[in-house]
């Protein structure tokens, strides 16, 4: 036997090549090194890439032309988008992207007055299950490797600075709640944040206060994260505030339970100073009940502290083939108003995206 069939063969699921985005400077500088190049033109190509968001060699004139050719190794196309679509007035933009192996995910850049946020997807696909997520019915493809969750918020900065929101527009905000579980793939994930937030040429210089890591409750996770000196903020995918019921809109309740889980947020709170958002989707006749609001405010008042707390509600976004559906404007208004009177800060979350199927755990990569 030759072992041909294995180039041939490479496994499907396997991490993409190298990027220039994976490593942190000492990692830049080696790899310009083994290129045979000086290290001084890591700290240029960086420049390029994380201050200019060009990953396009030919444009780096200041770097002489046998230098880009080699450089361009550390630049592989690793998110290539396949699919654009856009409404909300073009406020909102959905891609549908391909990675090196053909795996399919999902960002979406939202525009507003004062901000530009772009929610990015951690892993394809994802291995929580919870019921009423059009991710979690796919299960898990892979995890995203660092590259890949920086590329998305790259090429959504240079988009929304060459006006793909109308007016030019710097991006402010990255939101970890698009495919995945972003504390599930924790290494490269904090890599990710790290590269999005640190100054040029380290990063993109977004502000760690304007990230969000959304989970499940990975409690663990939780911990790790809390201290990392990031001070990013942690919004943790409650959805009910008691046990019976959790345990079947989010599994991995079975594992640690709600009083765990805010205890964890609790600590991540304090050792940040940073309050914990508390995500709520809302579902007719399933956990939208008025002595469950006011479950909710009382547990989270007791176990994290009314000022360090907030609770944001989402619509449900029913997805294909769900029983489920959203709450009455009504009962979303009188469960807002009981989380509310318990002293809890609670908003609820607007729904971009709803048309083009880009709005809260809609995203299932099935397009295209
Ligand atoms: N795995 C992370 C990120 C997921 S997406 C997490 O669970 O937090 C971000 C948020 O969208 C989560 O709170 C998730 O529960 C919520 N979500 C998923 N499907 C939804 C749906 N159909 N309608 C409204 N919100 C949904």
């Amino acid at each position: 036997m030759t072992s041909l069939p294995l180039v041939f063969d490479a496994p499907k699921r396997a991490l993409p090549p190298r990027h220039l985005a994976d490593l942190d400077a000492a990692g830049r500088r080696a790899a310009v090194a083994e290129l045979g190049l000086p290290a001084y033109r890591a700290d240029q190509l960086a420049r390029h890439y994380f201050g200019r968001l060009t990953a396009d060699v030919d444009t780096m004139t200041d770097l002489p032309a046998a230098a880009r050719g080699e450089l361009a190794a550390l630049l592989p196309p690793l998110v290539t988008p396949v699919l654009e679509q856009s409404c909300d007035g073009g406020a909102t933009r959905k891609t549908l992207w391909r990675a090196h192996d053909g795996t399919r995910a999902e960002s979406v850049l939202m525009g507003y007055p004062d901000r530009a946020t772009v929610c990015v997807s951690s892993q394809a696909g994802c291995g929580m299950a919870c019921p009423f997520c059009a991710t979690g019915q796919g299960g898990l493809q892979r995890n995203l490797s660092t590259a890949e969750i920086v590329e998305q918020v790259r090429q959504a900065a240079a988009a929304a600075r060459d006006g793909a929101l109308g007016e030019p527009a710097r991006l402010s905000n990255v939101v970890f709640m698009g495919m995945g579980e972003p504390l599930a793939n924790y290494p490269r994930v904090i890599a990710a944040v790290r590269r999005i937030t640190e100054a040029v040429p380290d990063g993109l210089g977004i502000s760690a206060r304007g990230v969000t890591v959304s989970t499940v409750g990975l409690v663990p996770a939780i911990d790790r994260l809390a201290d990392e000196g990031l001070p990013v903020t942690l919004a943790v995918s409650l959805h009910t505030p008691d046990d019976e019921l959790r345990d079947t809109l989010v599994p991995v309740n079975n594992r640690w339970k709600v009083d765990e889980v805010l205890a964890a947020a609790r600590r991540y709170a304090q050792a940040t100073g940073r309050r914990v958002s508390i995500e709520y989707a809302l579902i007719r006749d399933v956990n939208d009940q008025p002595w469950r609001a006011d479950l909710l405010g009382t547990v989270l008042r007791r176990e994290i502290g009314a000022r360090l707390v907030h609770v944001n509600l989402i619509p449900l976004n029913p997805t294909p083939g769900s029983r489920w559906d959203a709450s009455p404007r009504r009962v979303q208004d009188e469960f807002v108003r009981r989380v509310q009177a318990a002293g809890v800060a609670c908003t609820v979350r607007d729904t971009r995206g709803r048309e083009i199927a880009a709005a809260c755990g809609q995203l299932a990569a099935t397009g295209a």
